[in-house]
Formats: C-alpha cells, structure tokens, sequence
C-alpha cells in the first residue's frame, strides 16, 4: 500500500484516478483548488477511511508525505485555460516545481500529466514522441501549451540533476462521466446541447480531426505506467488512436441521442489544430495496454451521465 498524491483529485480524470488507486488499496490525499473541478466528483469518496482531500492552490508550496504523486492541477479547456492565462501558466510552471520538490524530498515518484498539446499543430502524423511539434508560442493556446512543454523540461531536468524519479504522459483528447456540463470541451458541449435540443455549435468546416480515448482507458495506462521501472520515464502517449472528424462526432451524438438539433458553423478558434492522432506504438511496448472503449460505447456511458446530471 502506497501514500498516493493526486493534484487536480477533484477533477474529471482526477476523481477517476482517485477511484481506482483506492480501488487497489492505496491511501489517496487529493489535492484542488477547485477552479474546474468539483467537490461532486469526490463526495462519494469522503467516507473512505483512506481518501483524504485538500482544498490548496498548487502554485503555493506544500509539504506532505507520499510514495507517489499524480500531477494533474491544471485546467484543460482551452475555454477555462484562456480564461486566466497567467494563472495557467503559473499553474503549469510553478505547479512542476512544487510537486518537483516534493518529489525531490521524499524520494517519491511523481508523474506529470502532460498533454498531445505540446505537439501544437502537427506537421507529424501520427504523433510520435520524438517530434518535437510546432507550437505557437505567443498564440492564445500558448499559455497551456507552452507551460505544459515548460513543465516537461522541468521534469526532465530534475531527473537528470537530481535523479527524480518521473514519468511523462502526454494525454490525448479524453472525455466521460463527470466532465462539468460548462467544461467546454467538444464532447461535453456537442452531448449538452444535444440533450436540449440546441444548435450544435461547430467551429471551422469540421474537418479537423481528433481521436477521443475513454477516461477508463486513459486511467488503466497511467496506473500501470507509475508501475513499470524507473528507467520508464517517458514521455509516452496515451490515447485511442481511432481518428473523427468533429463533423463525424457531431453527427453521431444527434444519432445517439435523438436530438432536433440543428448542426451551426462558427468560426474556427486561432490557432486551433487540424489534425490529431496518437501513434501509441512506445507505450504498447512498455505496458500490457491497448485502449478497449470505442467512441460509440464511451458515449453512450457520457449521455447516460449528462442526462442524470441535467435531471438534478
Ligand atoms: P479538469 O479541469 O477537470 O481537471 C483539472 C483539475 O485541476 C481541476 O479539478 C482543477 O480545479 C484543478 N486545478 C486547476 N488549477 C489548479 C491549481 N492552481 N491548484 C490546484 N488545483 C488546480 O481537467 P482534466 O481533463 O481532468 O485534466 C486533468 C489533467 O490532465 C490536466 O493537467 C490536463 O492538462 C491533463 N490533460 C487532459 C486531457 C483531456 O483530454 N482530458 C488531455 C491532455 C492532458
Ligand atoms: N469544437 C467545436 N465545437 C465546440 C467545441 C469545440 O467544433 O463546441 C472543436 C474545436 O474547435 C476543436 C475540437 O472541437 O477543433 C476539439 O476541441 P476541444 O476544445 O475539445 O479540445 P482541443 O483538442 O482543441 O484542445
């Protein structure tokens, strides 16, 4: 049994990393300022006898005694990444060093969720790990992007200074259960507005692409990649390869759904990417892993969810 750290614990893919770490056994200190997430995501598991939650702002130092720790304090919509965009580059840049030291101190392994972000607007596709990307750095995105790339040199350099043990992740586009309904983000906007019979707002022509990866698939990969040997330090992908045009999704939840929607055109955000794709050959290779949920059976998992939410 580990003493495990999860910043962004109330988040969406927090609150399901806390689950399955107690799930295994583990004691689980959640750590959120609660920007984007939600003490609902976590309610249940305040009875927990090994789930504790902490209400701090990762740009602060802290101290705390753990075997583990799951960097996850971040928002990860570029409608709520935008909103403050010093603050999430703080987040990203000052957050890596606090949990760094920490790391640092208690010898303790530490994962960064990074994102497929760092790959900017790929001129390399599938993404594989060693492209290096193409990212604006002055651009309305940069603030997540380039902190996020700032926090994986950080990472990199605490390893190679002070031999922290890490591990890089660099997530693809991941959707389910508790997404907050104002998150922002295409899978939970495209089922909201669908559930209400509201236009479906799409930006661009809608042939960008994305691959969506379930959050239970995402969560299996990151439990056993922290489990592999510390030489495993990454970065890695973690993603369902599986490629939709954003016309395709939206097409696909009014199928689902039944919904009356009509499909609207709104102008494409700057610098938003084209195309999107995991190449997941490296994290196959490292891990007994291959993403199982496919976007039709995640969905229907994530309408059931916003329907019981919308309900309330
Ligand atoms: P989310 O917004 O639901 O979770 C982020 C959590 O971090 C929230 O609970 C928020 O309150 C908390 N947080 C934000 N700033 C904080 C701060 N300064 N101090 C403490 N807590 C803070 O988003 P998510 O989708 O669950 O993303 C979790 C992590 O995974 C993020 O780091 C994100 O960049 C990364 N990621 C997610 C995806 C995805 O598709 N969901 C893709 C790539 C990377
Ligand atoms: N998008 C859209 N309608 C929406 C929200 C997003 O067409 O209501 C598009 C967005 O322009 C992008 C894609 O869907 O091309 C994925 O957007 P999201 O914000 O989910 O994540 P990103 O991968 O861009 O960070």
């Amino acid at each position: 049994m580990s003493r495990i750290l999860i910043t962004g614990g109330a988040g969406f893919i927090g609150s399901h990393l806390c689950e399955k770490l107690l799930s295994e056994g583990h004691e689980v200190i959640a750590l959120d300022n609660y920007f984007t997430g939600s003490k609902d995501n976590i309610r249940h598991l305040i009875p927990h006898p090994y789930f504790e939650m902490i209400r701090h702002d990762i740009t602060r130092e802290f101290f705390l005694e753990v075997d583990e720790i799951y960097n996850l304090a971040c928002p990860a919509s570029p409608v709520h990444y935008q909103y403050n965009p010093i603050k999430t580059i703080k987040t990203s840049v000052m957050g890596a060093i606090n949990v760094l030291g920490l790391a640092k101190r208690m010898r303790a392994k530490v994962l960064q969720a990074s994102t497929s972000e760092i790959y900017g607007d790929p001129e390399v596709h599938p993404q594989v790990e060693e492209y290096w990307g193409n990212v604006n750095p002055i651009g309305i995105r940069s603030c997540y992007d380039e902190g996020k790339r700032c926090a994986e040199t950080l990472f990199s350099d605490y390893h190679r200074q002070n031999k922290v043990r890490i591990k890089i992740i660099r997530i693809f586009n991941t959707y389910g259960p508790r997404m907050q309904p104002n998150d922002g983000r295409v899978v939970s906007n495209f089922i909201i507005q669908a559930l209400q019979n509201k236009d479906i707002t799409l930006y661009g022509d809608g042939l960008q692409t994305r691959s969506f990866q379930y959050v239970d698939d995402l969560v299996d990969a990151m439990v056993k990649f922290m489990k592999t040997p510390d030489t495993e330090i990454g970065p890695v992908n973690i993603g369902n390869p599986h490629e939709f045009t954003i016309k395709q999704l939206a097409e696909l939840v009014v199928k689902m759904t039944g919904a009356k929607s009509k499909i609207i055109y709104k102008p494409l955000p700057e610098n938003d990417p084209l195309k999107r794709k995991p190449d997941i050959s490296k994290i196959k290779s490292i891990i007994d892993w291959e993403p199982k949920i496919e976007l039709e059976e995640g969905l229907q998992e994530t309408i059931s969810y916003f329907k019981s939410v919308l309900k309330k």
